[in-house]
């Protein structure tokens, strides 16, 4: 295992640090002070939690452009998009923790409708999982550790954070911030690595584990995870489609397809990767997209006319070449860019726009990860969907449609963890909503409500009067009991007046009139 990990600017190749590697012994320390310290957070009043999140917003929001330059010269994206697509939903995580956290945790009431059990009541509180590992992609440097430590400190757990060895510096300012929030050294641990450093985590037994990153990996985190007992929400990677209709806006539809595609260089686990277009549209949209295509700025992440700034490594760029060239092989044709920008560096790749492309195509059934648009004309809507759910993944997918019905309609059929009418992708930001795949596209959910529950474990407490003579079901297992399970059953689940001859027995029972029990 090597000491420590070189992090290079993908836009020049420059060195920009070097980071030190924690050794699998010191992540398991981590882990034991982690799961030590744990039990003190999770006492702290909940208002006390979410006042160290407050203070979290704030100092994101007052460093802001430092923490979108620090992604812009670590991630390669240019920096207004990191302002967009990394800070902006850091900051409404915890806007959104702090309006609506208290409710999901708080817990709520099950009501006992069965009329033996009407004096009893039972309560459904939420508790932290304990230790939650962290392990975060590059793509999302900030934004996804960013949500994913906040939800799980929010509810109350410890959380060891692992950061993409490609972006341990963004890391390192996340948790630099939260501890000078107020969270405790001991409740945020940072481990960082290549190669190793992420399974050590696994294997040093936290709770749960949030992995955000390759379906390769995600398939040995979920083994891993199982055999040590812990639970494991895996957000993984995507081929998704943009279904566009023959009623579809087509301006809009070709802006928001083109922006999915191309947006962090196409680097995004919900980019548009194929595009099924009606054919009456279909010529209308591969111009405009083309155009679009065209005129985007491709450059350093960190000059302001930039809109797509490269890609994160040369094997990055590698493969989405291997992928348009065998598009081009199998009949494809070039409507904008193909081909590498060397001229800029070695990373840069032209936003490009495929259309007529083959379903057998590398590009229509893998994760391209790059700027590449495939678009395919299709003769219907049902055409469309048959073939955006043909592939493995199921993370998101849209409809562009004018008419709401038929959106609802397809968002229906669409094997999808989202689905989005009108728009593609961006729901990431919206910290409301939940975020998850299905098929190869992972398990489990991130965000909203249905996150927190993610990280929380459901405590049921059920109270019964303490002042009550017995419990109907208690011994003796005589014939009083025969004619109330039978009658009674008859009565509450049959709603027959005949039941009602169980009613003395019942009586007799629930108040110890017979107490031989
Ligand atoms: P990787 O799968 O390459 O993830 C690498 C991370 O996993 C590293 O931190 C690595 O650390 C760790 N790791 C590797 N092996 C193991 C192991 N056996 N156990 C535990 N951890 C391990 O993904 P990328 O970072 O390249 O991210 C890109 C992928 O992420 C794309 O497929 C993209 O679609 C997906 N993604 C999905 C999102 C979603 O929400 N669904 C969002 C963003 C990205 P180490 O090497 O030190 O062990």
């Amino acid at each position: 295992m090597p000491e420590s990990v070189e992090v290079r600017a993908p836009a020049t190749g420059t060195l920009l640090d070097e980071v030190e590697v924690t050794a699998p012994d010191e992540v398991q320390t981590l882990v034991d002070r982690a799961r030590a310290a744990q039990a003190a957070w999770t006492q702290r009043p909940l208002e006390e939690r979410g006042a160290v999140v407050d203070a979290f917003q704030r100092r994101v929001l007052d460093h802001r452009r430092e923490l979108a330059s620090a992604v812009a010269r670590e991630a390669g994206k240019p920096f207004r998009e990191a302002l967009v697509a990394d800070v902006l939903p850091t900051l409404d995580m915890a806007r959104s923790l702090d309006e609506h956290g208290a409710e999901v945790l708080e817990g709520s009431t099950a009501r006992l409708e069965n009329p033996l059990l009407k004096d009893r009541t039972s309560r459904v509180d939420r508790t932290p999982v304990g230790v939650v590992a962290v392990i975060a992609p590059w793509n999302y440097p900030l934004a996804i550790p960013a949500t994913q430590t906040l939800t799980a400190l929010y509810a109350g757990n410890a959380v060891v954070l692992k950061p993409s060895e490609k972006t341990p510096l963004v890391g390192e300012r996340l948790v630099e911030h939260l501890h000078a929030a107020g969270v405790p050294e001991d409740v945020l641990g940072l481990a960082q690595g290549a190669g190793d450093t992420g399974q050590a985590l696994v294997e040093a037994g936290p709770n749960k584990v949030l992995f955000t990153g390759s379906e390769a990996v995600g398939r040995k985190v979920r083994r891993q995870a199982a055999e040590q007992g812990a639970e494991a929400t895996l957000e993984l990677g995507g081929n998704d489609a943009a279904l566009v209709l023959d009623d579809a806006r087509v301006d809009l539809a070709a802006r928001g397809v083109a922006w999915a595609a191309f947006t962090n260089a196409g680097q995004t686990c919900a980019a548009v990767e194929r595009c099924y277009v009606h054919e009456a549209i279909a010529d209308d949209v591969i111009d405009r997209t083309a155009e679009l295509a065209r005129n985007l700025n491709l450059g350093s992440p960190e000059d302001p006319d930039t809109d797509v700034g490269p890609l994160i490594d040369e094997a990055a760029v590698d493969r989405v070449d291997a992928h348009v060239q065998d598009a081009l092989d199998k009949g494809a044709s070039l409507e904008a860019g193909g081909s590498r920008r060397e001229s800029l560096g070695a990373c840069f790749f032209e936003p490009t726009v495929l259309a007529d492309v083959d379903e057998a195509s590398a590009i229509m059934r893998e994760e391209t990860f790059g700027p590449v648009l495939p678009i395919v004309a299709v003769p219907d809507a049902s055409t469309a969907v048959e073939r955006a759910n043909d592939t493995r993944y199921g993370l998101t997918a849209s409809v562009w449609t004018t008419r709401s019905d038929r959106g609802d309609e397809l968002a229906a059929k669409l094997d999808a963890g989202t689905v989005t009418v009108n728009d593609h992708a961006y729901t990431y930001a919206a910290c409301e909503t939940p975020w998850g795949g299905v098929k190869a596209s992972g398990n489990g959910v991130t965000h909203g409500r249905w996150g927190l529950e993610d990280v929380t474990r459901i405590k049921h407490v059920n109270h019964a009067r303490p002042d009550r003579a017995t419990s109907p079901w208690y011994f003796p297992y005589d014939e009083d009991l025969e004619r109330l399970a039978d009658d009674g059953l008859e009565l509450v689940y049959g709603r027959k007046l005949e039941g009602l001859s169980a009613l003395p027995a019942a009586i007799r029972r629930l108040v110890g009139a017979d107490d031989r029990g």
